[in-house]
């Protein structure tokens, strides 16, 4: 018989988020609105610090939606988009009838290559569009190369949206990520670093920036007693039930994010050594990432393995990995949107793989996972 499955990231409880939930029950706030909604928003206003205004939303992909809308995207615009990144990241600029024009990422932090981010900048430029904004990702958690996109950005006066949905917890010189965009997005997916059952969140330093996302989110409703509308609205708002876990799962942060890292260290020491495996990590201290998910490259000259062999084994003995994210302009959907880089992202995605680096896995999850690695290797 096989033994439980380890997945590669699942939700982890802490244990008060019923205790919100139950107050939500015991007082009728089961809607989009109530104590738990404000909290919620507050504990994470709190966490992030630098001026931070939360709108706390039904999902990351709405929170990227409702910024590209409050950037003022639109039909025929273009829109530049890490391409090493869930899909996510890029589909909401499809909803307003904008462009992705997908960038490589650099090989450092496995995000946005600064140098074909400029490039594609002054080639769309050149070819009659200027971009009108950037999303920029911190994939599995690293930050991206804050400085040098940011300069880029600033230079061609092109605002970030920065795709945060996996680095709850990470920072880069000490500032959390979620802190750097113009405007800044969550998300609190089943999968992430801490989970609502589903939900995300817009991060601004603007309150009246928060203020539009809230009403957008909530139907654009305008302020008279009967239902008028001047704007398109989307029902995007988080519920007060989800709002509850999340208020429960703050509680327990900065705890898994220590084990998440923990789980790094763990396969840090199982690769050390070992010729043609590498695990991915911070490349100076400025980064820190919360290691949402533990990846490794394998070069399989030296290993004679490929990512796809190790991920079958692991398989066999009911332990889940994954391939790295497959990048966007590899994407059948996106097969005819512009791309600007080299092979980065490809050679990533053909040599990576994702292992188990949830919160919750115990030290006999992690010897089930040893045992096959020694025996392959
Ligand atoms: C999960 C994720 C999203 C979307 O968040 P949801 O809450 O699942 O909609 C966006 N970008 C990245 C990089 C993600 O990993």
């Amino acid at each position: 018989m096989k033994e439980n499955k380890i997945w590669l990231s699942s939700p982890h409880m802490g244990g008060t988020e019923q205790k919100f939930v139950k107050e939500a029950f015991d007082t009728n706030w089961v809607a989009p609105l109530g104590a738990n909604v404000d909290g919620f928003e507050t504990d994470l206003e709190t966490y992030l610090q630098e001026e931070s205004y939360v709108a706390v939303l039904s999902s990351g992909t709405a929170a990227i939606h409702l910024a590209l809308v409050l950037l003022g995207v639109t039909y025929g615009d273009e829109v530049l988009c890490q391409s090493f990144t869930f899909s996510a990241s890029a589909n909401p600029i499809t909803y307003q009838g904008a462009t992705p024009i997908f960038i490589d990422s650099e090989s450092d932090t496995w995000n946005l290559c600064p140098r074909h981010l400029e490039e594609a900048i002054i080639d769309r430029i050149k070819k009659g569009k200027k971009p009108k904004a950037i999303v920029a990702v911190h994939l599995y958690g690293m930050p991206y190369k804050i400085e040098a996109i940011n300069a880029v950005a600033q230079k061609y006066e092109i605002p970030i949206i920065e795709d945060s949905a996996e680095a709850l917890g990470s920072a880069y010189k000490e500032q959390k990520c979620g802190t750097f965009g113009d405007i800044s997005i969550l998300s609190f997916n089943g999968n992430k670093i801490i989970t609502t059952s589903g939900g995300g969140a817009l991060v601004t330093k603007n309150s009246s920036i928060k203020e539009k996302a809230i009403f957008l989110s909530s139907q654009a409703r305008d302020n008279a007693p009967h239902y008028q509308h001047s704007h398109i609205g989307y029902n995007y708002r988080m519920s007060n039930i989800c709002a509850g876990i999340g208020r429960g799962q703050m509680e327990v942060l900065d705890a898994h994010v220590n084990l998440r890292r923990a789980m790094n260290d763990f396969y840090q020491g199982i690769f050390n050594g070992v010729v043609g495996v590498s695990v991915f990590k911070e490349p100076t201290n400025d980064f820190y990432s919360n290691h949402w998910l533990s990846c490794i490259l394998i070069d399989k000259q030296l290993t004679n393995l490929s990512s796809e062999h190790i991920r079958l084994a692991l398989n066999e003995e009911n332990i889940e990995s994954r391939p790295l994210w497959k990048p966007m302009h590899l994407q059948p959907i996106f097969k005819d949107a512009p791309y600007y880089g080299d092979k980065v992202a490809e050679n990533l995605f053909s040599n990576g793989l994702c292992l188990p680096s949830g919160s919750n896995l115990t030290l006999k999850d992690q010897d089930r996972i040893e045992k096959v690695f020694k025996t392959i290797l």
